[in-house]
């Protein structure tokens, strides 16, 4: 799970935009217009800049041959929160396994509405408004092996809900953890690649 600060910033012309559609029809998300598909591009431009490529509910890196996805914490359907739908905390990018249909997908995650976003509570531990490391903890700071019994109870739910102790998400924190490891005092260090570093490192580690 990410601990994120950082929201994305809507333009003037994009609050207006924003501001003229219909919320509550739940449908505004998928309006088919030159305008809403240039915001959809830019958020996940933004959210990928902000996210550093990495998975808002996992962490782990979000996969380069998938399509980033921009997914609604509170889910946006019309019976759901359909207010919420551009609120700048409610949107992260996440992978897909975490987003797809036998985890998150648009499960309500919400345990109590409030008509403030921030006022809500959630089921999960929420990316912008809870600190992660308040509430799943770790065995080391490698951070691959989850410490469950240590873990809020609130963790414990995010644990089982996103499936982060499965083998998907811990072969990757392994995978992330070696190459991390690997990288340690190269040029590569504490930093984003870009594809061509990336391809360039495949060469040199296969
Ligand atoms: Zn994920």
């Amino acid at each position: 799970m990410l601990n994120l600060e950082k929201t994305i910033k809507y333009t003037l012309e994009e609050k207006e935009m924003i501001a003229a559609l219909d919320l509550a029809s739940g449908k505004s998300w998928t309006k088919r217009t030159n305008a809403m598909e240039d915001l959809k591009k830019r958020l996940r431009k933004e959210l990928d800049i902000i996210q550093e490529g990495r998975c808002a509910y996992c962490g782990n890196v979000l996969y380069v041959t998938s399509a980033l996805e921009i997914e609604h914490i509170a889910p946006k359907g019309k019976d759901l929160y359909p207010e919420f739908t551009f609120n700048c905390k409610n949107l992260v990018a996440a992978c897909s396994y975490c987003n797809g249909c036998h985890k998150k997908h648009s499960k309500d995650v919400v345990s109590k509405r409030h008509s403030e976003y921030e006022k809500c509570e959630f089921k999960i531990v929420h990316p912008y408004l809870d600190n992660p490391n308040d509430h799943i903890l770790w065995t080391d700071d490698r951070k691959v092996i989850i410490e469950r019994a240590a873990s809020s109870p609130k963790g414990q739910f995010t644990i089982s809900f996103f499936g982060l102790e499965e083998p998907p998400h811990t072969y990757e924190r392994i995978k992330d953890y070696n190459l991390r490891k690997q990288l340690k005092d190269t040029p590569y260090e504490g930093r984003r690649l870009s594809n061509e570093e990336i391809a360039q490192l495949l060469d040199e580690l296969v």
